[in-house]
């Protein structure tokens, strides 16, 4: 399987021609310098991966072809990241890092204390492609759209439960405590949250406090730290 794993949006399947676009073919043919009969790893997030051959290599397009399956689809457990945005840099950071550490779905939302006003899913979207390259994995997750808070909670699903990382117990020993099934994980803004949000998400069976250890870490730090405790505790790393 080669090295250079592309993802991309055509369905990919025994002998199916697949086209290059502008970036693409930049990345392909100038940045990695790959030229026709050279291999590439090719996945979609639907059709597992694929070994494919490049056959036309041009500076703003191209064509590959699948020659072979080279893994089956995949998919992390049923594991939300729902994050209050901050920092332009400081979010994309979550994004990448949510898609390394298996989180199967990105929920930006505004809460109480929230100071970004706005999220560019697709953005944020691209940073999860090009994490999910990396991860040798076959699985995307979906961004969603920027939502309050209150309403993600007020339709959410009881039987997904919700580690609610709450920096208030820190340094107490809360750890994440619960059924298998479908999870999330919520992680507050640097404000923090509100007695208004705490009031409503202790109201909630499906929510679990939870500590993060003693010190107080960044919103960034403390996503990928909440996602690593809760793979190692309830997720794919057993
Ligand atoms: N301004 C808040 C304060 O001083 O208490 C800190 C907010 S912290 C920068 C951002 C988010 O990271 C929190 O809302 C929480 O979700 C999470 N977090 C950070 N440290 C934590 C800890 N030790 N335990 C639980 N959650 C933590």
């Amino acid at each position: 399987m080669s090295k250079v794993r592309l993802y991309v949006e055509h369905p990919l399947g025994a002998g199916q021609s697949v086209p290059v676009n502008r970036a693409q073919a930049q990345y392909l043919f100038t940045v990695m310098r790959l030229a026709p009969g050279a291999a590439v790893t090719l996945f979609n997030g639907r059709d597992g991966a694929w070994s494919a051959e490049i056959v036309e290599a041009g500076k703003r397009a191209g064509e590959l072809a699948c020659r072979e399956q080279a893994a089956h689809q995949d998919a992390p457990p049923d594991l939300w990241l729902l994050f209050a945005p901050i920092k332009k840099a400081r979010t994309d950071f979550i994004a990448e890092k949510a898609t390394e550490m298996g989180a199967r779905r990105i929920l930006p939302v505004t809460t109480d204390f929230t100071n970004a006003e706005r999220v560019r899913r697709d953005r944020l979207q691209a940073h999860a492609v090009e994490a999910a390259e990396q991860c040798g994995g076959t699985f995307v997750p979906e961004v969603a759209e920027l939502a309050p808070l209150a309403g993600v909670l007020d339709g959410w699903d009881p039987s997904r439960q919700l580690m609610f990382c709450d920096e208030a117990l820190a340094g107490s020993a809360t750890r994440p405590r619960g059924a298998p099934g479908p999870w999330a994980v919520l992680i507050g803004p640097e404000g923090g949250f509100s007695e208004r949000e705490r009031a409503r998400l202790a109201a909630m069976d499906a929510a679990h406090p939870v500590s993060l250890g003693p010190r107080i870490l960044r919103a960034d730090t403390a996503a990928v730290a909440a996602l690593t405790l809760w793979q190692l505790t309830q997720g794919d790393w057993r």
